[in-house]
């Protein structure tokens, strides 16, 4: 079957297709392995042929999907495999800070499968072993047959806009100058709009209006999913919790904090229209 266009070569299966050719992700702990040529590091997925000695070091292998028609797999390595001649461990985030939308889910993907075949050993139902199906991302406990998948945790985040300002906030373990935009978990039994509302109201004492989804992006930390939104701030006085975050500022579209997320994150992304939108009204 072909992968639809839209998809950019990357379908999110958990069935194999059996191809030929078969794309690998290395992870040794967190971080993925490049391979490096002339010193530089390649693009991922690596070709199973490329994978050299990591084979060796190989403690599961499962299958993320497809990428470019062909089954991906991710290996999940032992930490000797960091040593191997040829490859270099790249931290995650910087990793993503610096990957187009196709890898950066492939990434993505492959770190949070891997650290959910990890943590699921055991069922946490009864206690006893869980099995990898099959058929789907599931591991199944035998004895009492509960499914465990893979846990996706919903987040909001969004870009409150006042006049020609955006809103940024430092939390208390970042640098003093580095600042983003507020974000927080779907808590049980709220919608995303209700997250919205609460989170900036807590974090920084503002009430919304004219709430706008802008995109969603997974955020392998472990299984979160990013929805992005802009919003208005009904009035421009804040008064920060001091506990989630330790200051907050309004910042001209055109005098923007000196370190923000890249455009290749949803932060960024974000910040990027509020900017976009902005000059194009009040520049
Ligand atoms: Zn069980």
């Amino acid at each position: 079957m072909e992968t639809p266009e839209s998809l950019n070569g990357f379908f999110a299966s958990s069935v194999k297709i059996n191809s030929k050719k078969i794309f690998i992700i290395p992870v040794v702990g967190n971080q993925i392995l490049l391979r490096l040529s002339d010193n530089q590091a390649q693009p991922f997925p690596i070709e199973e042929s490329d994978g050299g000695v990591l084979k060796f070091f190989c403690k599961n292998r499962l299958c993320i999907g497809q990428w470019q028609g062909s089954d991906c797999e991710v290996w999940d390595l032992m930490k000797e495999a960091e040593a191997c001649e040829g490859f270099v461990c790249s931290e995650l985030r910087s990793l993503l800070a610096s990957s187009n939308d196709p890898e950066f889910s492939l990434a993505s993907r492959a770190i949070q499968i891997v650290d959910w075949y990890r943590k699921n050993k055991f069922c946490g139902q009864c206690g006893e072993p869980n099995e990898l199906s099959c058929t789907e991302h599931s591991l199944t406990c035998v004895k009492c047959g509960i499914n465990h998948y893979p846990r996706i945790s919903p987040c909001v985040i969004v870009a409150v806009v006042y006049e020609d300002k955006c809103l940024f906030a430092r939390h208390p373990n970042w640098p003093v100058d580095r600042f983003s935009t507020l974000a927080g978990f779907i808590e049980a039994g709220e919608s995303a709009e209700q997250a919205l509302h609460r989170e900036v109201f807590e974090e920084v004492g503002i009430e919304i209006e004219n709430i706008r989804y802008v995109g969603s992006q997974a955020w392998p930390y472990p299984g979160q999913l990013m929805l992005g939104y802009m919003a208005s701030a009904k009035q421009d006085i804040i008064t920060v919790d001091g506990v989630e975050i330790a200051e907050a500022f309004w910042f001209r579209y055109d005098q923007l904090p000196p370190i923000i997320a890249p455009p290749t994150i949803m932060a960024g992304k974000l910040i990027k229209k509020f900017v976009e939108e902005a000059s194009e009204r009040y520049g």
